[in-house]
């Protein structure tokens, strides 16, 4: 049978319980075989903080999904030199998994609608296919107003229930010393500590 994937990009800075519950209620309904997260390189849309350095953010992504069997951490944003571009990555995933598997591309509401500012959106619609995944205070039905028609026809809408979770407010949690606790995976929380992510230097 022909595999299914779904590609998870992000910065991940860092992982939280919104990107696993998004990627998990993506793989049952669609049948998925695997769900790759892709942590980026030296993501070209965030400068307005900085970004923490990709080994943590993809050590974070490893403990994140070590314990679901359908998930992996891919390094291809990593060691690509420079600024990755989303049709890049999908690329080389349509190459690596052949022609005839159904490869997805997830993303929540808020990062479908920056499709429109990706480079080259139809390039990546005739890689693959879009499930674009709710997130609350982000409108999905804005999506087809935004989107063109023939990207739209690629995009499959998914309503999850919404967890209200974002990487910017685990940062701030971890600045102000306040407890990542049940809002990421608990050793995702204690990397965070150990290695003093997101705080002032003492
Ligand atoms: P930041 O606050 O730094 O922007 P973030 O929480 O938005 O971080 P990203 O790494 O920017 O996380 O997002 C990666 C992908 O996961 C995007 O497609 C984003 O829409 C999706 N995503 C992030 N948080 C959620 C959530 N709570 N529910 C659904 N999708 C989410
Ligand atoms: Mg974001």
């Amino acid at each position: 049978m022909a595999c299914a994937v779904g590609i998870m990009g992000g910065t991940f800075d860092p992982i939280h319980l919104g990107h696993l519950v998004a990627a998990e209620e993506a793989r049952l309904r669609f049948h998925l075989d695997r769900v790759i997260f892709v942590p980026s390189g030296a993501p070209p849309h965030k400068k307005d903080y900085e970004v923490t350095p990709a080994e943590h953010r993809y050590a974070m992504v490893v403990l994140a999904t070590a314990s679901n069997p359908h998930f992996e951490a891919s390094r291809l944003e990593l060691e690509r030199p420079g600024p990755s571009y989303t049709v890049d990555t999908m690329r080389e995933f349509r190459r690596q998994c052949g022609d005839e598997c159904r490869l997805y591309f997830i993303t929540g509401a808020d990062a479908m609608l920056e499709t429109l500012t990706w480079r080259q959106p139809e390039g990546i619609a005739a890689l693959c296919e879009f499930i674009a995944v709710a997130r609350p205070g982000y409108d999905l039905g804005r999506l087809s107003g935004a989107l063109s028609a023939p990207i739209m026809a690629r995009v499959h809408v998914l309503d999850i229930p919404g967890v209200e979770v974002s990487s910017t407010e685990l940062r701030r949690r971890a600045a102000a010393g306040e407890s990542l606790r049940y809002l990421t995976p608990l050793a995702v929380a204690q990397y965070v500590r150990t290695h003093r992510l997101y705080r002032e230097p003492e």
